[in-house]
């Protein structure tokens, strides 16, 4: 799609989206001149932040692949989805369990527009797209495409996955990932990542919180305690709360610095 078009479908183009910047980063198409520019402009201040997304996006992978592949997880809610690349959730899903169901959720209508990439389940399985904002967990929970696709009787993979870091404030994520893990039962899991400030020094820290300040990045980083406190009541898998490139890496893999990562993660179980 073009900015003319996108124009007229009222999808701002020329303002920045984080979807659209990530897309970006990751290398894909679906990405306006805002989204670039922003990107850059980030990237200019911390140049390993499109490594922290790759790590990201190839960590999505390795936990999709937990689940689906040693965890028997075969519903997946995967909140803040991004555009369609390579390796999304279900992809990953059905390729160890072709049975699995996954809906997907994001605020960002450009998402909506591309979602029928999201939306080739494997027969035995099945997908759904919603726009919806996590802001508001009970609409998605009472989502009835969401009800007609899972059964939040039967355990669920809540794939909040370089999401959370969008809801601003101290404080601000803990009460949504709660009510959303109140509805789901005993057995299911919580994937979560998170931008991070921890591993900069304190001049990133300071020229960071400047960014956010000024509204020049949307990201609201979280340190450690934070973040793990998402994971409250929850048993936690094997690494615990580590970098991106470090929770579960592939045999071989080479681990960067962390503070070339700057995202945290934890897979945790309900029990
Ligand atoms: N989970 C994917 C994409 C991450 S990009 C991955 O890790 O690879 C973050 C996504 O979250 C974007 O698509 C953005 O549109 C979406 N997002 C941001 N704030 C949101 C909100 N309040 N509700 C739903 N989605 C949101």
């Amino acid at each position: 799609m073009d900015e003319v078009s996108a124009a007229a479908a009222g999808l701002a183009p020329e303002v920045a989206h984080p979807a659209r910047r990530y897309d970006y980063w990751l290398g894909g198409a679906d990405n306006f001149a805002a989204d670039r520019a922003s990107g850059d402009e980030l990237e200019r201040l911390f140049p390993k932040v499109r490594l922290g997304a790759l790590a990201n996006r190839a960590l999505l992978g390795r936990a999709t692949r937990f689940l689906a592949a040693e965890a028997g997880i075969r519903q997946f809610l995967d909140i803040g989805t991004g555009l369609p690349t390579a390796g999304n959730t279900h992809a990953v899903a059905q390729r160890w369990a072709p049975d699995s169901r996954v809906v997907y959720v994001d605020n960002d209508p450009l998402v909506t527009v591309h979602a029928r990439a999201l939306l080739d389940s494997a027969p035995e399985g099945r997908t759904a797209y919603l726009e919806a904002d996590l802001n508001d967990p009970e609409s998605i929970l009472a989502d009835p495409v969401l009800n007609a696709t899972l059964d939040l009787g039967q355990p669920v993979g809540l794939m909040l996955i370089a999401v959370l870091h969008f809801l601003h404030g101290d404080g601000a994520a803990e009460g949504i990932v709660r009510r959303l893990l109140t509805a789901l039962p005993p057995g299911s899991y919580l994937v979560a990542t998170h931008a991070t400030s921890d591993f900069g020094t304190p001049e990133q820290q300071a020229l960071y919180r400047q960014l956010v300040e000024q509204g020049k990045s949307d990201v609201w980083t979280r340190g450690r305690d934070e973040f793990t406190g998402l994971f409250d009541g929850l048993e936690l898998v094997d690494p615990g709360v580590v970098p991106a490139s470090e929770w579960r890496p592939e045999p071989g893999a080479e681990i960067p610095p962390r503070s070339d990562i700057n995202i945290w993660t934890a897979v945790g179980r309900k029990p």
